[in-house]
């Protein structure tokens, strides 16, 4: 029988053992490995949550077992007892998946202490206070993960006893006060719980434990996960340490660090503590922290000691590091290190600096920075000029960078419902926790009232690259009366105000904003990517300024122009109203004389804003209806226009109705039954081409696309059309011009049937919107509301029409490029859906050999960086 080990001891494992073991768990052992101060402990592994869950969400004895005897492994190595009547062990119990998760359990501290230990160690200690100070933190811990009892209850209770006292910190409570809270802890849990707080230690370690395991599953998980593409079935590790206390006293203290700077990347440690607290006091906010400097002057031994251990820890991993430490006593330990999430600028300034440095090759450089990340450097800034009158009405510290302007949202479910509803909101509130991560999500900024750079509002708002300013202390929030007070103003959820997350700053007002530049480290950067890169990068764009956005991104041409995009401004929708209800061949070409002038405008700006890049341009492909009048007056003043009886147009727009539009009477089945639309939108695209050609020198090469393409004779229909067209054109205008005509494979028949389509088609691109609508059946408006339960039941794990499906859709892609290739060796071939800006799609499409992703100006950049990242990790041959 296979005798599997679920528990490892730090002793046991290394760096390399991330997928078992977790980062943390992993991290711990190559931590112990290298002879840093670590307190010992163990992980139980990611396999035995995924056992766990196998096994119908039990802990199996055999694990229970094999804590157990982890458990007495550390007491042997500790030389004290779990439990004992003398020198009791305490141990902390924290969560740690392969990537770091902060929507998921976290930490348990002092677990081991009941009625009994917390005397003992009240008298070896001497220190009573401390002792019962770790029992009631404990307490709460252990209520709030593990029994899901709010931890602002307990907080209340704690706020009652320190007014009934006339004190304002924690640390003026007394050991005796501190006794009357445990008391009222423990009389308030079993109130909650109908049970009595656990005494026996061991109950609490395996109830802790088995807490962590479940939390894999708990919502907030569930939305991080898909945030952040990690599989539900990597599971989760739990790490159990042995405690070390920096609540000692005033020669005690704890601590988070970083190797460098998060926010901004400078290279120089940055890391904040407090002395005689506990962990969750820094990351909680409750207090505000110190900078490390301070630790020099109080301790300057152990400051230098810390400082050689953040360096081992960067050099040893060749990243920045995230740290936690604590001092007991004046010994300092290492609680864990990660490589350190941080801000976009940040990011590329340590990617730059470290290959500089000679750490890193650029290839390694490359793949630290995520993708996704580099969105937040393509956001607008504050306007300058717009900053010259503004007010700062506060200042908080500069927790993630960015600017950003809405109205104040005092709760994140509040936040999230407003976004839904169309507007901007900045989230305001005292703190924050895991809770509010859809809040966090949806707002444009978040402001807190207390904590510090490391709280978790700016941990969590850096990851996500959402402006934030913490520990804004000289605002007042009323949650009830929902008001903020800045000075002797009061503002409420109607009013605007704006953060500066690179300052601090806070302004009482809406304040415009101007668009980014890739410029310094994000240049140098971005040029690395596109050295190692073979996919190309190209952009969806329908006007000039899109475009020369895009164009300032990277972007190599584009990818897909939406013809009809530009029909949907007042003065133009007319025309295209007419062209659509006309009952005659006549009145259609009518209404298309009075479009053609529009779109070769369109088309003349898009060429011009490309300076010879290509372009490829789509004809009209949504259903007609969607530009129909609904407004009687509009309708009215159409059928005016078109010397119409009212009553004659309302029957043609009924006429026109579809019971299933997205399937009906759109894409180039609309160019079939109006050949002289297929016709117009030629002769534009063609005209402007020779136009600007003329005009300025530039060798423009139109790529003509025909959507929603099924079948090779309906390709070779509208492809007769625009080569009879072009051709004329070309001919009369006696230039010698090159184009081409390709179509979208959206459809499942066009991708299995590649090898006859490519016949016709010069070039393919998949429009994986709607393959992933047609190949599932879903559609792309509505799946919206009935995915969630998909991902509450692990039916599927992501949005298809995000990412890709690489087995379903992605199969079809793969065959459509074996059989169009097998046609036509030589079609070019690139995909225009969504997924082109998706990074792990863009990976998929590199492994599936296209040649360019297409995607929105926006989304350029991270396409460029996914491209190059994939080339590191599948390379493919240079063409
Ligand atoms: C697609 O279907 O993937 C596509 C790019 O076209 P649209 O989104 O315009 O239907
Ligand atoms: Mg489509």
């Amino acid at each position: 029988m296979e005798n599997k080990q679920y528990v490892y001891l730090f002793t046991e494992g290394n760096a390399k053992m991330k997928n078992l073991l977790g980062g943390k768990g992993a991290n711990l052992a190559e931590m112990t490995g290298l002879g840093i101060p670590i307190p010992q402990g163990f992980t139980v592994t990611t396999e035995a949550c995924n056992k766990y869950y196998n096994d119908g969400r039990v802990l199996a004895q055999e694990v229970k077992e094999e804590i157990r005897k982890a458990m007495a492994n550390i007491e042997e190595v500790t030389g004290k007892t779990f439990g004992g009547q003398t020198n009791p062990l305490l141990v902390s119990v924290r969560s740690g998946a392969r990537a770091s998760m902060p929507g998921m359990m976290d930490t348990i501290l002092n677990l081991g202490l009941n009625d009994e230990t917390v005397e003992v160690l009240a008298r070896e200690t001497g220190n009573e206070r401390f002792a019962y100070d770790s029992y009631r933190r404990f307490i709460q811990m252990f209520a709030d993960v593990v029994m899901e009892i709010e931890k602002k209850n307990f907080e209340h209770i704690m706020d009652h006893m320190k007014e009934a006292k006339g004190v304002h910190l924690d640390t003026e409570l007394d050991a005796n006060d501190l006794k009357e809270l445990v008391r009222k802890f423990k009389e308030f849990y079993s109130r909650a719980k109908g049970q009595e707080f656990p005494q026996d230690p061991e109950e609490q370690l395996i109830e802790s434990v088995t807490a962590v395991f479940r939390s894999w599953d708990n919502p907030r998980a569930n939305v991080y996960r898909r945030l952040n593409d990690i599989p539900y079935s990597w599971g989760t590790a739990v790490n159990v340490q042995a405690m070390v206390f920096g609540n000692k006293g005033e020669t005690s203290g704890t601590g988070v660090a970083f190797s460098r700077n998060p926010s901004t990347g400078e290279d120089k440690i940055f890391a904040e503590y407090l002395m005689n607290a506990q962990g969750e006091d820094v990351v909680a906010g409750i207090r505000t922290p110190f900078p490390i400097e301070e630790l020099n002057k109080q301790m300057p031994e152990v400051y230098q000691q810390f400082v050689s251990i953040v360096d081992t820890l960067e050099k040893h991993y060749r990243d920045m590091q995230d740290m936690e430490f604590t001092i007991e006593e004046g010994k300092l330990y290492f609680l864990q290190t990660r490589n350190g999430k941080r801000t976009a600028q940040a990011a590329l300034k340590i990617a730059v600096d470290l290959v500089e440095e000679g750490l890193n090759t650029k290839e390694e450089a490359l793949l630290k920075v995520d993708p996704k990340q580099l969105d937040t450097l393509l956001h607008p800034a504050f306007d300058e000029a717009a900053m010259q009158n503004a007010q700062v009405i506060a200042q908080g510290l500069p927790a993630s960078p960015g600017a950003a302007t809405g109205k104040i949202a005092f709760t994140a479910a509040e936040a999230k419902e407003r976004v839904e509803k169309g507007e901007k909101v900045i989230l305001v509130r005292l703190e924050t926790s895991p809770e509010d991560i859809e809040g966090m999500i949806a707002a444009e900024g978040i402001l807190t009232v207390r904590g510090g750079m490391t709280s978790h509002a700016a941990v969590v708002a850096r990851g996500m690259g959402t402006c934030c300013v913490a520990g804004c202390g000289s605002i007042v929030v009323n949650e009830a009366n929902r008001t903020v007070k800045a000075g002797d103003k009061l503002y409420t959820d109607q009013d605007y105000i704006s953060l500066d997350g690179s300052t601090g700053n806070v302004y009482g007002a809406q304040i415009a904003t101007v668009d980014p530049e890739i410029s310094g480290d994000f240049g140098t950067f971005m040029s690395w990517a596109d050295e190692v890169r073979v996919l190309k990068v190209r952009t969806n764009s329908d006007t000039p300024h899109d475009t020369e956005q895009a164009v300032r991104f990277g972007a190599e041409g584009i990818g897909l122009t939406r013809t009809e995009h530009m029909f949907f401004g007042e003065d133009r929708i007319p025309a295209m109203r007419e062209m659509i209800v006309s009952r005659t061949v006549e009145a259609r070409k009518k209404a298309l004389d009075k479009i053609l002038p529009m779109q070769k405008a369109d088309f003349k700006g898009i060429y011009e804003a490309l300076e010879g890049r290509p372009a490829t341009i789509r004809f009209l492909d949504p259903p007609l209806h969607e530009f129909l009048p609904t407004h009687e007056s509009d309708i009215v003043a159409l059928a005016k226009d078109m010397e119409m009886e009212v009553q004659e147009l309302k029957d043609i727009i009924t006429s026109l109705h579809e019971f299933n539009p997205m399937m009906g009477h759109r894409g180039c089945r609309l160019a079939v039954t109006y050949p002289e639309i297929a016709e117009m939108q030629t002769r534009a695209i063609i005209e402007a081409a020779l136009e600007v050609r003329k005009e300025k020198g530039l060798n423009i090469v139109p790529e003509l696309m025909i959507p929603l393409v099924g079948e090779v004779k309906e390709m070779k229909y509208i492809k007769d059309i625009v080569v009879r067209t072009a051709d004329s054109i070309i001919k009369q205008s006696g230039e010698d011009m090159k184009y081409s005509v390709g179509t979208m494979i959206e459809i499942p028949r066009a991708a299995i049937t590649a090898d006859e389509i490519a016949r016709e088609a010069e070039f393919f691109s998949f429009g994986t919107n709607d393959l992933t609508q047609m190949t599932f059946g879903f559609s792309r408006d509505d799946a919206g509301n009935f995915l969630k339960d998909y991902y509450e039941k692990k039916i599927y794990e992501f949005d298809p029409f995000q990412k890709v499906d690489q087995t379903g859709v992605g199969r079809l892609v793969e065959i459509a490029v074996e059989l169009g290739r097998k046609t036509r060796p030589d079609i070019k071939l690139g995909v225009c859906g969504e997924h082109g800006g998706d990074p792990s799609s863009v990976e998929f499409f590199h492994k599936t050999g296209l040649d360019y992703v297409s995607c929105s100006p926006f989304r350029v950049p991270l396409a460029r960086l996914a491209a190059a990242q994939a080339q590191i990790k599948f390379p493919r041959e240079k063409k």
